[in-house]
């Protein structure tokens, strides 16, 4: 499927390390779960990101990695192929168009297409209060963290159709959930990932694109130093996770490759807050074509919505009631 390296691959991306040596054909990648899939990763060249883009090539995607500075995608590259792995690269700052068309046609040259994006990119160019944050940090944190994702995968979206299916992963962050005090901005866009995953797995659906969200809890990175300078710090998130150790980017990749593989064909739209799915349908909006159940894997919700008798308990308590109103 991958075509062969054009003449002048260098001069379209002068540094940009070539694909990997792996034959792609050969019976035993054959066997891999991703094998002949082509994956896009965003801030890919460090922390999460790299070993997200490291474990869908192990287990069998070509692998577009990306990030900001060249130098940092070149040394990423060569890590890989280094290993054996199928990947190429180019430098992306996902919140410039530009870098993004780059990143798009990168991947369309040399790989024919596109079957997952994976959004790490991500960034928090401030510790501090809330209202403390400037309009210039307020527009660098939304830009990166949620537009880009969007306007990304509206540029891929065409050619992810041409594949027939496509998986899309989006990464926020506990914070969505808990938020890290002194990082408001950055709390509310990784709140904001999780309403760009709802609204894009329903729309998308359809398509047969399916599109879930990574909840990193506190995974221990360059990233994450910032937080690891407060010494009370692991023994405080060992208590609220129950788990003796923090966690490794390791710990996150093995869920992304799943949610791009096969294995998960049925899932979308996580996480699943433990809202109410009844509301969720309601506030659609009247006159739409809702369906009975949605594809999703949460034990919580694959009951067919008519089954459920009315005032059914989730797990954790909350009322899957009838909201006629759809409020909230
Ligand atoms: P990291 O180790 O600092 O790596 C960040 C990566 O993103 C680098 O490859 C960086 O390379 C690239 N990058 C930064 N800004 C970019 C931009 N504007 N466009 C493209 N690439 C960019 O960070 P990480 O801890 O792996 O975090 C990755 C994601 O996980 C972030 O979205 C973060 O919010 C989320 N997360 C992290 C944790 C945690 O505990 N670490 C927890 C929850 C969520 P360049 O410098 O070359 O651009």
């Amino acid at each position: 499927m991958f075509r062969h390296q054009p003449r002048g691959w260098k001069s379209f991306l002068p540094t940009a390390a070539l694909l990997s040596k792996r034959s792609t054909s050969s019976a035993a990648n054959s066997r891999l779960k991703l094998a002949n899939k082509v994956a896009v990763v965003t801030g890919s060249t460090n922390g999460i990101g790299f070993t997200i883009a490291r474990r869908l090539a192990q287990d069998g995607a070509h692998v577009v990695i990306s990030s900001r500075k060249q130098q940092n995608v070149d040394q990423a590259v060569n890590t890989l192929q280094g290993e054996g792995l199928s990947v190429t690269g180019t430098m992306c700052h996902v919140g410039k168009a530009e870098d993004r068309e780059r990143l798009v046609s990168t991947a369309l040259e040399h790989c024919g297409g596109v079957d997952f994006l994976v959004c790490t990119a991500g960034v928090n160019p401030f510790v501090g209060s809330t209202l403390g944050s400037s309009e210039q940090v307020w527009d660098k944190i939304l830009s990166v963290n949620v537009k880009a994702p969007a306007l990304l995968l509206s540029q891929l979206l065409p050619h992810m159709e041409n594949r027939g299916q496509g998986s899309v992963v989006l990464v926020s962050s506990a914070a969505a959930y808990v938020p890290y005090a002194r990082l408001g901005a950055y709390n509310v866009s990784k709140t904001a990932l999780l309403g760009l995953t709802k609204t894009l797995a329903v729309e998308l659906a359809p398509k047969n694109i399916r599109v879930n969200c990574l909840v990193p809890g506190f995974i221990k990175t360059d990233f994450s130093q910032v937080l690891t300078e407060d010494p009370d710090l692991e023994e405080y998130l060992k208590k609220l996770f129950g788990i003796q150790r923090v966690g490794k980017p390791e710990d996150c990749a093995g869920l992304v490759s799943f949610l791009c593989s096969p294995d998960a064909s049925y899932i979308t739209g996580l996480p699943d807050p433990d809202w109410p799915l009844q509301t969720q349908l309601q506030s659609v909006g009247p006159g739409l074509q809702l369906p009975q159940t949605l594809p999703c894997c949460s034990s919580k919700i694959s009951m067919p919505l008519a089954e459920r008798p009315p005032g059914t308990h989730s797990p954790k308590g909350v009322t899957l009631q009838s909201q006629p109103d759809g409020g909230h």
